[in-house]
């Protein structure tokens, strides 16, 4: 046991942030860091931008919460913009990723149900995946460490190595609902699956009555240069969850969903009393009106060429310590030649923060508002980590 009254979940870092500012994070002391992890990609616009603070601040003066009992005319309007940038009709609005992905799973499986299928009830995800840590997030998600020690799996999911089609093909049954993945895996190591793979996977889910579900809670929301990752494919969805950058900071998540997909989700049938609070609903606006604006994305692609450039140089330069670079737009990871945890450190040390990731990556997410300015000094943070852990003993390794 620690010594703090928490649960001891979390292996914190010993550093405690008083407040932020854009793309960075100072301590109580005074030291200022790069914030490249931005809350796991949640701080999308960066720390105390102008307009989500007058936004979350204006609403709070008027009204918190509001039961789903009555309108929400701030639910309403999000709702529909995010219809009207996407390929979704219809929107659920909640708290967090893993409750979004709990409403798109619900929502594949009650598609089925009214269709007169209630039989058609499981879902293929690949591994790698992370979709949450609720009991059927687990169990979707299927990485044993987090199953472990909590009873039976929750039923109706089935993994197949990621990304690989034919495994996929034959893991459809009688009783396949839906098809899960996240266009850009996040936590599984920045991996990407390919345009014709997703292509392939509409064409799967097409030909035997299938919904596709995209997880976008992490890769959505401008972090790949476009609104939404599958752009990139063009190969829409029939679900997809969002979360994370959409809320800026604050607790917002949806899951959107076209008209004939959420076909079974009448009244009563599923709830929230959190989601799509009037506060929430304030700042998800507010994100939208910067994140839409006219030329953001093309700002969010000239600089993440920029930084990925500057990887790339990096990653030629020392080898040893950088075998790869991947990723798309600000959602960059470093495949490493040594031990994740080691260039983290290097990098910390520096003064950047990053994230780990699974299959020895450490995932670079900063803030989509982050400038030219503090991309060239991140270069600078982390050739000088990569050169650190390139001259470490061996026996360090
Ligand atoms: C973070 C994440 C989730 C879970 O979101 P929570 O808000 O922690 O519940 C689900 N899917 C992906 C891809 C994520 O990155």
């Amino acid at each position: 046991m620690s010594g703090s009254a928490l649960y001891d979940t979390f292996a914190r870092i010993p550093l405690v942030f008083e407040r932020g500012e854009g793309s960075w994070l100072i301590t109580e002391k005074g030291a200022r860091y790069l914030d490249f992890a931005a809350g796991i990609a949640v701080n999308s616009l960066g720390h105390g931008h102008p307009h989500l603070v007058a936004a979350l601040t204006e609403q709070a003066g008027k009204l918190w919460h509001l039961s789903n009992l009555y309108e929400i005319p701030e639910q309403t309007r999000l709702a529909q913009r995010l219809t009207d940038a996407s390929f979704a009709d219809k929107v659920f609005f909640s708290n967090s990723g893993g409750e979004a992905l709990e409403c798109a799973i619900k929502t594949a499986r009650r598609y089925h149900y009214v269709n007169g299928q209630p039989e058609r009830y499981r879902t293929i995800t690949f591994e790698g995946a992370f979709h949450g840590r609720t009991l059927a997030t687990i169990a979707a998600g299927g990485q044993q460490k987090y199953l472990e020690g909590f009873g039976p799996k929750v039923d109706g999911f089935d993994q197949v190595p990621f990304d690989d089609m034919d495994a996929l093909a034959k893991a459809i049954t009688d009783e396949t609902a839906a098809i899960l993945v996240e266009p850009v895996q996040g936590e599984g190591g920045i991996r990407p699956i390919s345009s014709q793979s997703l292509k392939r996977l509409r064409e799967l889910c097409d030909t035997h009555g299938l919904l596709l579900i995209y997880d976008e809670v992490q890769c959505g929301v401008g972090r790949t240069g476009k609104l939404f990752a599958y752009e990139w494919s063009g190969v829409a969805p029939d679900i997809m969850a969002v979360a994370k950058g959409i809320g800026g900071g604050f607790p917002v998540a949806a899951c959107l969903a076209t008209a004939e997909a959420a076909k079974g989700m009448t009244a009563g049938v599923h709830g929230t009393t959190f989601g799509g609070n009037p506060l929430a609903m304030a700042v998800g606006n507010a994100v939208l009106d910067v994140v839409l604006a006219d030329g953001f994305l093309d700002e969010v692609k000239r600089k993440a060429l920029l930084f990925k450039q500057g990887l790339a140089a990096i990653a030629d330069e020392f080898p040893t310590a950088i075998a790869e670079i991947r990723g798309s737009g600000l959602m960059m990871g470093l495949k490493c030649g040594v031990p994740a945890a080691q260039l983290n450190m290097a990098l910390r040390t520096e003064k950047l923060l990053a994230v780990p990731a699974g299959d020895n990556v450490i995932r670079l997410l900063p803030p989509l508002t982050v400038t030219d300015e503090e991309i060239q000094q991140s270069l600078g943070r982390i050739r000088a980590a990569a050169e650190t852990v390139a001259k470490a003993p061996a026996e360090a390794k």
